[in-house]
């Protein structure tokens, strides 16, 4: 079991694991055989030590509050979770900033919402898709734009309540994909009808079908960590709204 422990002197903490006390082992160079030396590591006993007769108490980690700016397989990022110690609560940052570093943790007064931003089409992806498929009878590129433009205006008029979300298609915790409805489907199949005609209009329905489900139709919906803090951790209220920097990531494939 983990267990986070504040020092309220400093307002540091520690994530006790039962991984701290480990034995670490050193390369020796020099030596013919270049044999390995163990080296005893225990980081909460330096932490005890740094903050010798500082007052203590443990923090509760919030179930369901770990958020990250990239993909859950990411190992260098900047992830949040939220603590309380019963009566304040805290945000923790995590982080390291390159592979072979230790995970660092940062206290921060204050608390974490996560803002959405609209819903997107995957431009690029339909475009390459449409290209890829209609490789007998190409598309011109004014088709393909007028498609785009379609597909975007059908995305302002449907209802964001009426979509379906697809948890599983991220792999990126901040972007979520959504499945358009049967309204917005009728209302692009129909206008498709302006740009396409008899067999060409047939296959780009077929291809709306083919990818309405789970491909490059889905909608996309970014979400950014906006983090407030208290300005004095001492006083409530006053709480500054932080937007952190966006940070997108190419999706992988
Ligand atoms: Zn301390």
């Amino acid at each position: 079991m983990n267990q986070l422990i504040r020092c309220t002197d400093c307002n540091e903490i520690f994530l006790k694991s039962p991984f701290d006390r480990r034995t670490e082992y050193e390369r020796q160079y020099g030596s013919p055989s270049e044999s390995f030396r163990g080296v005893e590591r225990d980081d909460f006993q330096d932490f005890l030590k740094n903050h010798r007769g500082h007052r203590f108490e443990d923090l509760e980690i919030i179930d369901q509050s770990f958020v990250s700016e990239k993909a859950y397989a990411e190992p260098v990022k900047v992830s949040y979770f939220k603590a309380t110690n019963g009566k304040e609560r805290f945000v923790i940052k995590k982080y390291r900033k390159s592979i072979d570093e230790p995970l660092r943790y940062q206290l921060i007064a204050g608390d974490y919402t996560l803002e959405p931003t609209g819903f997107e089409i995957q431009t690029k992806e339909i475009a390459r898709q449409l290209n890829a498929e209609f490789k007998v009878n190409p598309l011109t590129e004014a088709q393909i734009a007028a498609f785009l433009k379609l597909y975007r205006q059908v995305v302002e008029i449907i209802d964001p309540e009426d979509l379906e979300r697809i948890p599983e298609e991220s792999s990126n915790p901040l972007e979520v994909y959504y499945r358009l409805d049967g309204v917005g489907l009728a209302y692009l199949l129909r206008n498709c009808r302006n740009i396409f005609k008899d067999q060409e209009y047939l296959d780009v329905e077929a291809f709306v079908h083919r990818h309405k489900e789970d491909g490059v139709l889905l909608l996309k919906r970014t979400y950014r960590i906006q983090l407030s803090w208290k300005a004095k951790p001492e006083k409530k209220a006053a709480y500054a709204a932080i937007p952190l920097q966006e940070k997108k990531m190419a999706k992988k494939e």
